[in-house]
């Protein structure tokens, strides 16, 4: 590991919380926000999950997160807008050797504009 990859990966101590950083990290270079959805232990080893984790504007998820949802919140968050870009990202990580390799799998089928983190977007 580089150092700089050493940084971006010290104190993580479980294969969530590698996935979180990864995620984060995808969005501060891709500009896609990625938010986490479920983990599957993976059939080679129970040790290894993959992190499922879809992009905030994809529309097929947003629509499904929704259906549950308190109508005054769903209002306050299609504020922003949802595509049909199909991203999701699939990071696969081996619990008992966070040291190792991992893969990772990023699908994004259609360019959008990025998405905004309102609160820093205040301060410009
Ligand atoms: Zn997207």
């Amino acid at each position: 590991m580089g150092e700089s990859a050493a940084a971006a990966f010290g104190g993580l101590q479980t294969g969530k919380d590698v996935a979180d950083r990864i995620a984060q990290l995808v969005w501060e270079i891709s500009g896609y926000r990625f938010i986490y959805k479920l983990s599957k232990p993976s059939a080679a080893s129970d040790s290894v999950r993959m992190y499922s984790f879809y992009c905030a504007q994809n529309e097929d998820e947003v629509k499904k997160s929704q259906v549950n949802d308190d109508p005054r919140k769903r209002r306050a968050r299609m504020k922003m807008s949802c595509f049909p870009c199909k991203g999701y990202l699939h990071i696969t990580v081996d619990d008992e050797n966070l040291e190792l390799p991992l893969r990772l799998k990023l699908k994004h089928h259609l360019s959008h504009l990025h998405y905004v983190n309102i609160s820093i977007s205040k301060n410009i």
